[in-house]
């Protein structure tokens, strides 16, 4: 590689790094079953209340141009593909945040119930968990902090 690419090369490293440290876009992925009450506090966690977007963090429209996925509810066995494929989606580096208790560790639904795919980690690897029912927007912001953090050491091992 020529010298003049190489150094491109890095300029464009260090350009990725910068914006993704300044500006990190979630997914809010679908786990199947929940009563709504993370999905509520995620809203309030991004919205004007709270609003993380002054820090430069808000929602992507698509997976394909997300940095972290945020996942709340329980893994049922009919979203179990559908996460799966917006995993893949996300491009590396990545992190993922298990919002709520139905999403860490199945909270009153019980693994031998049908519907019931088990876990979130069970399915794809969970970064950062968020315990609650539901975890208050202070907490989830927490959550995301530390998943930038996650991501900021993956970037910097690339
Ligand atoms: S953890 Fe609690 S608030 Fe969140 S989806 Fe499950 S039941 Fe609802």
């Amino acid at each position: 590689m020529s010298s003049s690419k190489a150094t491109s090369k890095c300029f464009l490293c260090s350009l990725a790094k910068w914006a993704r440290k300044k500006s990190v876009w979630l997914y809010h992925a679908p786990a199947g079953g929940l009563c709504n009450g993370c999905d509520i506090e995620i809203a309030a966690a991004i919205t004007p209340r709270y609003d993380v977007e002054r820090f430069g963090i808000l929602l992507a429209p698509s997976p394909r141009h997300a940095d972290v996925i945020l996942i709340a509810g329980q893994m049922t066995k009919h979203s179990r593909e559908r996460l799966l494929r917006v995993y893949q989606q996300v491009p590396e580096p990545k992190a993922v945040v298990a919002i709520g208790s139905c999403a860490i560790s199945g909270n009153v639904f019980t693994t031998d119930n049908y519907p019931v795919a088990g876990t979130v980690d069970q399915i794809i690897p969970v970064d950062v968990y968020v315990p609650g029912c539901p975890p208050k927007p202070e907490a989830i912001i927490l959550g995301i902090i530390k998943a930038i953090e996650k991501l900021e050491k993956r970037t910097a091992g690339t």
